[in-house]
């Protein structure tokens, strides 16, 4: 059975409003919140078509809250950076006095004994806000609004456009072969497919087939590769700041001709060879994990190495074949 690996690309994104929701978030900068009429209720946050119908709304907004009461919660024990508060929280359904439907937000208790269904909470507002959901920092139990700090006030011009993080998760089938590739990595071994019609050799395995003679390639078409080469081409990557960037100061990553092939391994990491010293020509050897303590690296697009770190300089004279800034693949 075909196994999979599951993926998460997360990316910062900006998205403009309309007239309804961007009406919303520039009421939160003000303190206040809004509803759309849909028939006889009145929908928070407030939307363009009704969720139910698909009919579109008269754009009818009514104040609603600020003060609700909670309808159900879960409680977040273990908070990570993506979650509004820093300490353990609870999500709940608030349904805001002149809601019918509730919003979904954080109370902040402090404790799980101290939250129950029925509870009536009210917003605590940012004393900085920029029209965004989070203005509101957490509801807390009561019913009076509370500022943290000093209020600084709305910013006072229309809020159009709201920065957020877009995730895309997707699924990739792991041929066989890729995981023999990684497990060859833990025996400090590289392999590759050779074609035994074009005699083309394929590394990685994480694409079992020959394109050119459209052949697939099974375990009998393995070889092992060398553990030497010479780079070919770079890339030194300026880290910008974005969420989940690790990476502070500028990396390369380089592109590796292993001796006496035509294989070449592309965006590898380097180790012990500084940006400013990455040439083409540079001889380079494999640097592998202890074998008592295997790891998951990956390529700069994402191609499983296993235990292979990268490649570091072996001390040999450079290469000075002119035609090596062409070997890219
Ligand atoms: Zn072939």
């Amino acid at each position: 059975m075909t196994r999979f690996v599951e993926s998460t690309i997360t990316f910062p994104y900006k998205r403009s409003l309309g007239p309804v929701t961007g009406a919303f978030m520039t009421a939160l900068a003000d303190k206040r919140i809004l509803g759309v009429r849909s028939g006889s209720g009145v929908l928070v946050p407030p939307m363009e078509w009704d969720p139910v119908s698909g009919a579109e709304l008269a754009a009818e907004l009514v104040e609603v809250g600020p003060a609700g009461t909670v309808e159900a919660w879960t409680w977040v024990p273990e908070p990570t950076e993506a979650h509004p508060l820093d300490r353990p929280f609870a999500f709940a359904f608030i349904r805001l006095d002149g809601a019918s439907v509730p919003l979904l937000h954080a109370v902040d208790t402090g404790s799980p004994a101290a939250v129950r269904a029925g509870m009536r909470v009210a917003p605590r507002w940012r004393g900085r806000r920029v029209g965004h959901i989070t203005d509101i920092a957490c509801f807390v139990p009561g019913e009076d609004a509370q500022v943290d700090g000093p209020d600084a006030g709305a910013p006072g011009q229309p809020v159009e456009l709201m920065d957020y993080t877009a995730a895309v998760t997707y699924s990739t089938p792991v041929p066989e072969m890729a995981d023999r590739a990684v497990a060859a990595t833990r025996e400090r071994r590289l392999v590759g497919l050779r074609c035994p019609t074009c005699e083309r050799v394929y590394v990685g395995g994480d694409r079992p087939y020959c394109p050119v003679d459209a052949l697939e390639l099974g375990p009998d078409a393995e070889v092992d590769l060398p553990t030497t080469g010479t780079l070919t081409n770079f890339i030194v990557v300026e880290p910008v700041r974005y969420p989940g960037q690790t990476e502070t100061e500028p990396f390369a990553r380089v592109f590796v001709l292993l001796d006496d092939t035509e294989v070449v391994l592309t965006y590898q990491p380097v180790i012990d060879l500084p940006v400013h010293d990455i040439h083409v020509g540079v001889r380079v050897t494999a640097v592998w994990a202890p074998a008592d303590a295997p790891v998951d690296t990956f390529s700069g697009i994402g191609r499983p190495m296993g235990s292979l770190l990268g490649w570091t300089p072996s001390g040999e004279p450079d290469a000075h074949d002119p035609d090596l800034v062409n070997r890219i693949y």
